[in-house]
């Protein structure tokens, strides 16, 4: 009797410390230089009525060195782990702070609220919206002027 209770023990024992690895989660840690921006997408989120909450969408941003010179940001979808937003570490310390908002929005638009890429232009001849695929899609400039506009169509 007492032997049989000794195994049950050991047992409720051993599932307990397998437990907390099972239910373990990975851990979203947004890099210290890029946390002010994704604050601001939060801020002008909230502006417009869209909660962000990164820890509940499972998002979170590294510097990295991107080896590809023509990318200087990606977002990475992946259905088991959170997405990341990657920014490339030689892009980021030479950009102005617009440049440094423009492609945290640009990839937070892809990775937060799922956007693709849009390449259409204003009857001005602009581009319509920051999800435009490259820099050369159509002319685009992100100033304290256009910012406003960019960011409601951003999040519209
Ligand atoms: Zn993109």
């Amino acid at each position: 009797m007492n032997y049989k209770l000794l195994i049950i023990s050991f047992l409720s024992l051993l599932v307990f410390a397998t437990l907390p690895s099972c239910g373990e989660e990975d851990i979203i840690e947004t890099d210290a230089e890029l946390q002010p921006y994704f604050d601001i997408f939060t801020k002008e989120a909230s502006i417009r009525g869209i909660t962000v909450d990164y820890e509940a969408a499972r998002i979170e941003g590294l510097l990295q060195n991107i080896p590809n010179a023509n990318i200087q940001g990606q977002c990475f979808r992946n259905e088991s782990k959170p997405r990341k937003v990657i920014i490339d570490v030689n892009y980021w310390s030479n950009a102005t702070e617009l440049e440094k908002q423009f492609i945290i929005f640009h990839e937070l638009g892809h990775c937060f609220l799922d956007r693709d890429h849009l390449d259409t232009t204003e009857p001005t001849g602009i581009c319509t919206s920051i999800m435009h695929s490259n820099p050369g899609a159509c002319p685009f400039e992100f100033t304290n002027l256009t910012r406003d506009n960019y960011l409601d169509e951003l999040f519209q």
